[in-house]
């Protein structure tokens, strides 16, 4: 048996330790997965059993379980986005824990460098990591109270000839994302086509709550919309140097989108329109669980992995 004994209470040190430690890795998602009770992936019984290794005593190099009653075998990776992966638990350990501290994001290539493997293998850790990000939402409840909206541009360089780029992207290939933030609540964004008043009409009824009190600048594209919603419609004019008008002010959304400029320009340097909606899941994760704790922000990504697996496909390969 290991000496890794994780409770949930002390994940400060024991994230550390299976990110480094493969068998304390292992234990680390074990835990997190069944608590106290492991259990059969398979059939749900709690009749089950580590498989040692007759040789050493320690446990089984596969870090199998067996059940009792349907007779299979099973590890903590079945049935999450890293069922398919030869990895080893600390390098997830470690992905997780970045991904879900790194307020600004965490590159690929910078988990190739730490963790010496493959750019291949980093951007599988990445890719499913983002995915287990993935809000659900169906489920999710709808913005409500005060709601701000904003628009921000995401990657791509300005058109040649064009001159210095327009405040909304104009005479430039980024991408329009659309953000709707719940004042001291949840984070919403979605990549749009184009920013039209159709398009932004759409996010806001699918994410807000019809009678929220919404907040934003002067755009033409939030007129009609406005009305829509029975808490009314407020702007801030920003081309008249107003940034705030009482509690009228669409700073939450600004600096919440000011993070993913600088994890364009400081991390990921270019993101294709395609995946850019990937790299949101991590962002929305990380403002979404911003009064957690590192080690609480990273068990809830871990958590929201099991049960997830990539059911598209993935351009990085099924097996690394
Ligand atoms: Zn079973």
């Amino acid at each position: 048996m290991s000496d890794h004994k994780f409770s949930k209470s002390d994940l400060v040190t024991a994230i550390p330790i299976a990110c480094s430690n493969e068998t304390a890795a292992v234990e680390f998602f074990e835990i997190q997965r069944w608590g106290d009770t492991p259990c059969c992936v398979h059939c749900g019984s709690v009749n089950v059993y580590k498989m040692m290794d007759r040789a050493t005593g320690e446990r089984n190099k596969r870090y199998l379980w067996k059940c009792n009653d349907c007779r299979k075998q099973y590890t903590v990776r079945i049935g999450t986005v890293y069922e398919e992966s030869r990895l080893p638990m600390r390098h997830w350990a470690y992905a997780f824990w970045r991904a879900a501290t790194s307020k600004k994001g965490v590159s690929a290539l910078e988990l190739k460098r730490q963790l010496q493997i493959s750019y291949k293998s980093a951007l599988f850790l990445m890719n499913r990591i983002r995915f287990a990000m993935m809000p659900d939402t169906a489920t999710a409840p709808k913005l409500e109270g005060i709601v701000e909206c904003d628009e921000v541009y995401v990657g791509g360089k300005p058109r040649k000839g064009m001159g210095k780029p327009h405040k909304r992207g104009l005479g430039t290939d980024k991408t329009p994302v659309f953000v709707a933030v719940q004042r001291n609540g949840g984070i919403r964004r979605r990549v749009i086509t184009d920013v039209t008043a159709a398009n932004v009409k759409d996010a806001m009824k699918e994410m807000i709550d019809d009678n929220a009190r919404i907040m934003t600048d002067e755009a033409k594209i939030y007129k009609k919309i406005g009305a829509h919603f029975g808490g009314g419609h407020e702007t801030v004019m920003h081309g008249a140097y107003e940034f705030a008008r009482g509690d009228v002010h669409t700073n939450t959304a600004e600096s919440s989108n000011a993070l993913i400029k600088r994890g364009m320009m400081g991390i990921y340097h270019n993101v294709s329109r395609e995946y850019l909606h990937r790299y949101l899941w991590q962002w929305d994760f990380c403002w979404n669980h911003r009064e957690s704790n590192d080690g609480e922000r990273t068990v809830a990504a871990i958590k929201s992995a099991e049960e997830k697996r990539l059911m598209y496909k993935d351009p990085t390969g099924p097996s690394c």
